[in-house]
């Protein structure tokens, strides 16, 4: 075998999305020797469409405001809509890597095939094989290669005789142009692509396996991420307001939703609703079976189709490294990842992006790349610390729900609400005296209006401005410095 070519005085940095350049510009700032390696060509992860593999498609837009989703230091340009579109979303991720030099850091279009913990007797390091072929030993590994990357496809009895794929290679409407086409689930990017076939398709149909909250994307003017919605009785009291202002979604063929709004990651989309309702679009409930042409549904009703899309969402998993290795699972009975970051087995792996964050932004993601790069610096400046930290991430997982009630079913359990995560990761440094690095040290999330109190009193509310983020003027320490 051949010798792993021997960076062990480094640490690698997989994916140069908004997760690995969040965790690269705060190792920088902490002074950690890293580089980082990145399948496509450029910066921007699923944003830049480009890039292979990634879940990104014409029609798509944020489902976070641009006011609330940003890094704190450079908020998204006031120009850019509330729900800016993709390519805004890949240069605004583009305009701060550059303002931060972080591509430098960065070997493109290089992809990591394979990476497995070594352990040398009295140290773990990570070898990592390279598309190139090349074998590199680091003194260990931040992963950040996005966790929608490997499709789920559910298996239904019979064969489908049309074409069927995942949502992962959905790029475009023109792809449905006279075809009968089925999109089946009921996440954002399902209902996005739903709307686009019944615009372009020849029959439309969306296929769920239950029903589901659909929010419209401005409430009372505002973002639905400008609400603080922080207990139980604000989520039974949302869904009278749903039930008022959207109505039944049983009267367009979805049945009645099974839990409560917000217990899962929120549905936004005002034109799915619209389409059903005009005959667009046709709802039909879970696949019962195939047979040819002919897909039969649990109540009995069958649609002869040519294409099925399964937007069916994806496996919570680093592609490159082993199950055993890292199992990222829905049960936390099975989750390696302490608060989705820390690998309670392997210290010298952590992860970022793992969680599905709830009301967060790329702010969220920058204050999270703070706690590894501290630390991963402490390994080597402060090792008692670091072993302080270690007995924290081996301990019980903290309950970073916020106060909601979340589905607990699998797919969903990685839900983390941002602002109770921030409080938590903020208390955590606070107590082993972590510093701030790529996340301003007086950041607060922005100030949210009280959904129980608007409930009460609804009125016209005025858009937060897209800086409302940045309190502060803030500069990293070390662009300060030098
Ligand atoms: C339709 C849609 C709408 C969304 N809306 C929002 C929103 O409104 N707000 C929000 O915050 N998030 C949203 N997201 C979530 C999205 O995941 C994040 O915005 C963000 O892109 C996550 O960043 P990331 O760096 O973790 O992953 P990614 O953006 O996926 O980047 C990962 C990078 O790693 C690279 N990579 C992968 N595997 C390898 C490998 N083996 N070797 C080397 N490089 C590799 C990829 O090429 C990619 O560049 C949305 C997602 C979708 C699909």
């Amino acid at each position: 075998m051949t010798q792993p070519d021997d960076r062990t005085d480094r640490w690698l940095v997989v994916g140069a999305g908004p997760s690995g350049l969040s965790v690269s510009l705060a190792l920088r700032c902490a002074g950690v020797d890293f580089e980082g390696v990145e399948a496509g060509s450029a910066v921007g992860g699923m944003w830049n469409m480009d890039n292979p593999g990634g879940a990104m498609y014409e029609s798509a837009h944020f489902i976070s405001s641009a006011a609330r989703s940003g890094w704190a230091d450079l908020p998204m340009p006031d120009h850019y809509p509330t729900y800016p579109r993709w390519w805004e979303i890949r240069d605004y991720i583009g305009g701060w890597a550059a303002h931060h030099g972080l591509a430098e850091f960065y070997t493109f279009d290089t992809r990591v095939t394979e990476a497995v913990p070594v352990d040398t007797g009295n140290r773990e390091f990570w070898d990592v094989t390279l598309s190139t072929g090349e074998v590199r030993r680091y003194r260990g590994l931040v992963a950040c290669p996005g966790f929608q990357r490997v499709p789920n496809v559910p298996a239904y009895p019979g064969t489908f005789s049309g074409e069927a794929r995942h949502s992962q290679t959905y790029k475009s409407a023109s792809e449905f142009h006279r075809k009968r086409v089925m999109v089946v689930g009921a996440g954002n990017s399902a209902v996005d692509i739903a709307v686009d076939a019944a615009i372009a398709a020849e029959r439309a149909v969306i296929s769920t396996r239950r029903a589901y909250w659909f929010f419209p994307k401005l409430i009372g003017g505002v973002p639905l991420d400008c609400f603080a919605i922080n207990s139980v009785s604000s989520q039974d009291r949302l869904r009278r307001f749903l039930e008022i202002h959207v109505g039944d979604v049983g009267r367009v063929g979805f049945g009645t939703p099974d839990h409560p709004p917000l217990a899962h990651h929120p549905i936004l989309n005002d034109q799915i609703l619209h389409h059903l309702s005009h005959g667009d679009l046709v709802a039909r409930p879970e696949v019962d079976r195939f047979d040819g042409s002919t897909v039969r549904f649990v109540n009995g009703s069958t649609e002869e189709l040519d294409l099925i899309i399964w937007a069916t969402g994806y496996l919570d998993r680093v592609p490159f490294v082993a199950t055993e290795n890292c199992r990222i699972s829905s049960r936390d009975t099975d989750n390696d990842l302490f608060i989705w970051m820390f690998h309670r087995r392997h210290p010298q792996m952590m992860a970022l992006g793992p969680a599905n964050l709830a009301a967060g932004g790329y702010w969220a993601l920058a204050a999270s790349a703070d706690l590894i790069a501290n630390h991963i610096r402490d390994q080597r400046q402060h090792p008692e610390r670091w072993q302080q930290m270690r007995r924290i991430i081996e301990g019980p997982e903290p309950d970073l729900s916020g106060g909601y009630s979340y589905y607990q079913k699998p797919g969903h359990l990685n839900y983390v609400n941002a602002a109770a995560l921030d409080r938590y990761g903020a208390e955590l440094a606070e107590e082993l005296g972590f510093e701030p690095l790529a996340h301003p040290a007086d950041f607060k999330p922005p100030e949210l209006i009280d959904i129980d109190g608007w409930l009460d009193d609804p009125r016209p509310l005025s858009m937060p401005s897209h800086g409302s983020l940045a309190p502060i003027p803030y500069q990293p320490r070390d662009l300060i410095d030098g």
